[in-house]
């Protein structure tokens, strides 16, 4: 179906009429657009088009959750050069909580309606996998109502390294303690040239998209993430898209995808932080090449509020959620809070002009605040 364009978009998008048209149309962009949208076409000329493909998903909606993020350990045999997380055992700054220091995190917060606890946390070389799996039992106990959505594929891949079992047996052992979602970390960048660079010692491009297709196939849903900002070129940004993409092609499992700008202090890398310019574009881009991924995330740890607020306007609809507790990011140079309250983020989505809906994990509409 052709769409013409208006004399507006016409003036906007000259030189590119035929991807405007696309778009227009609900067509898919082909690898080389998604490299013209970073090389060729101005900021605002990929915001306006990836405007119309989030309003026509999202209607105006902008979502946040009310969630508990817990990270069990920064002790992690790997040492990938963008990480200020990872520590060595018995250096300064090395931490590992137990299950008790766990149960306590949760209990302080039991009076506040939390519908998602995200566990994530370094490859941890003595803990034994039955300590992740009484992990996942001890959360379900305490919040039974919560979704809980914990390991990335890269500690999946480790937990059936250290226990000897299948992927699909740790899966299976984690799901029947209460396991109901990934979080879809661990991805950073797929291209080989990027992950040397990167994170030599971690799981490849291809094992870690194998481990999300099992977790999918087994009935596990799971956001997908990027790591951009720091050796990457728009062409490689653009492969992981359409790996990510191919990927949903086949499972439908992905929720929602996550690009992370590189927060530079504190690791190896030594890299520079990423211009808003530059955070918008990535997801403006994200929403117009993952076209079968219903939600992109501008989470506001990470790109700051003011960001995230623009970012509503440049194709995300996710600004994610209360939080309470984050080191991730805040080792890296993070200069946002680590916690904001519901009325903190409901204020933030209603002044950037959308509606604030709290979801669940699986974005299941909570609460609309009109
Ligand atoms: S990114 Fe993850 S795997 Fe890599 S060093 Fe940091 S904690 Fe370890």
């Amino acid at each position: 179906m052709i769409q013409a364009l208006t004399a507006e978009q016409e003036i906007i998008f000259k030189g590119y009429e035929s991807l405007a048209e696309k778009v227009l149309t609900g067509q898919r962009l082909f690898f080389e657009e998604g490299v013209s949208l970073f090389r060729n076409i101005s900021l605002p000329a990929v915001g306006y088009l990836a405007n119309i493909r989030r309003e026509a998903v999202s209607n105006h909606k902008a979502y946040y959750i009310r969630n508990q993020v817990i990270n069990y350990s920064n002790i992690c045999i790997n040492r990938c050069s963008f990480c200020a997380f990872h520590r060595k055992r018995d250096t300064n700054g090395a931490y590992t909580l137990t299950l008790a220091d766990i149960e306590k995190k949760v209990r302080d917060h039991l009076h506040e309606p939390i519908s998602e606890i995200h566990v994530v946390g370094g490859l941890h070389p003595d803990l034994p996998f039955s300590y992740y799996v009484d992990m996942v039992r001890l959360l379900k106990s305490l919040r039974p109502q919560a979704v809980l959505k914990m390991y990335d594929a890269v500690e999946i891949d480790y937990f059936s390294r250290i226990s000897g079992k299948s992927v699909e047996r740790v899966l299976e052992d984690l799901m029947e303690a209460g396991l109901q979602a990934l979080p879809g970390g661990g991805a950073e960048l797929f291209a080989p040239r990027v992950r040397k660079i990167l994170c030599p010692e971690k799981i490849s491009a291809e094992r870690w998209l194998n481990i999300t297709k099992i977790a999918h196939r087994m009935g596990l849903k799971s956001n997908a993430t990027m790591l951009y900002g720091h050796v990457e070129t728009p062409e490689e940004r653009v492969d992981h898209m359409v790996r990510i993409r191919e990927l949903q092609d086949e499972t439908g499992g992905i929720l929602n995808f996550i690009p992370l700008p590189y927060q530079p202090l504190n690791n190896a890398l030594k890299g520079k932080r990423t211009f808003a310019g530059d955070d918008l574009k990535v997801q403006a881009v994200s929403r117009l090449m993952l076209d079968n991924i219903p939600h992109v995330k501008a989470f506001w740890i990470y790109l700051t509020p003011p960001v995230a607020q623009i970012a509503l306007n440049f194709g995300a609809d996710d600004i994610d959620g209360t939080v309470i507790e984050e080191h991730v990011a805040h080792e890296a140079g993070a200069e946002t809070r680590s916690a904001m309250t519901v009325n903190e983020l409901k204020k933030l989505i209603r002044s950037a002009g959308y509606t604030p809906v709290e979801r669940d994990t699986f974005f299941r509409e909570i609460r609309e605040d009109r």
